[in-house]
């Protein structure tokens, strides 16, 4: 079988001078290419360090990362990583706010512009090419922020809380918008979030962590009965509810 993502048996503790932090432990699990995996847990307990580690940011003290069968240190597969705040720059318009990271990475080239200029309208933003962030909703920003990401063409998106600076009922509709998009570009996508629903209507498979340092408690595949469904039908679906109970129940044992 060949993964995109083998994590095997992974530790990281951070040192300071209080002494160390135990984050994650005996963590191993693999993702196959276009999974859309999330990763629910209390909070702190260290999905974030996880996200940095699958990024490179930091390395394992103890376990291997494979992309694409190769070690993570020698590996070409390329990372795209989406944060809670959108970071656009207000001084720069929508367009050139997506050509970003082509820029910073030296990969503007006339395919690259073609790509970024269809993206947005496939996505909506074509009249907003050339205003400023501010001009947006907090929804388009949030897809802007993911055209910028997808420019890049990572085979792995990481998703760090990304709808957590929104409104609830904003939220839902930017999760839908953000999850279908996702799935049309057939992006492989690890979702780090605290919200059991939302990792309910867009994974294909839950990781539920313990309590810092985190484990995997349980690992739940995600399946509904009508395939392809959204994420805000998903919501509505008979199986919608046997799942959160499942899952809440894994988070909360002692409830
Ligand atoms: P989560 O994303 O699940 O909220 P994190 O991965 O951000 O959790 O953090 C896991 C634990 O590691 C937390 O207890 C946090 O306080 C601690 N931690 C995070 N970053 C650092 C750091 N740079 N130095 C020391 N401890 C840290």
């Amino acid at each position: 079988m060949d993964y995109i993502l083998e994590m095997k048996d992974i530790y990281y503790a951070y040192h300071n001078m209080e002494g160390e932090t135990k984050a994650l432990e005996h963590i191993s699990f693999a993702i196959k290419e276009g999974e859309f995996i999330a990763i629910v847990g209390p909070s702190g307990c260290g999905k974030s360090t996880l996200l940095h580690l699958i990024a490179g940011l930091l390395e394992p003290e103890k376990g291997l990362i494979k992309l694409n069968g190769r070690y993570l240190r020698d590996s070409s597969t390329s990372i795209g990583y989406m944060l809670q705040k959108d970071e656009l720059l207000e001084w720069r318009t929508v367009y050139h706010n997506v050509l970003l990271g082509l820029e910073i990475q030296h990969m503007m080239t006339a395919k690259a512009k073609a790509k970024a200029r269809e993206l947005l309208g496939a996505y909506g933003l074509e009249h907003f090419a050339d205003s400023k962030p501010s001009e947006l909703s907090g929804g388009m920003r949030q897809r802007a922020a993911l055209i910028r990401t997808l420019v890049l063409e990572p085979d792995i998106l990481l998703l760090d809380e990304p709808f957590s600076a929104l409104d609830y009922q904003t939220r839902l509709n930017v999760g839908d918008d953000i999850g279908q998009i996702i799935r049309k570009e057939k992006k492989t996508a690890i979702l780090v979030t605290h919200d059991l629903s939302e990792a309910i209507s867009l994974a294909d498979r839950i990781l539920v962590l313990s309590d810092r340092p985190a484990t995997i408690r349980q690992t739940v595949n995600i399946v509904f009965e009508t395939p392809h469904l959204t994420p805000l039908e998903r919501r509505n679906a008979p199986e919608f509810k046997n799942y959160f109970n499942l899952i809440w129940k894994e988070l909360n044992p002692d409830e």
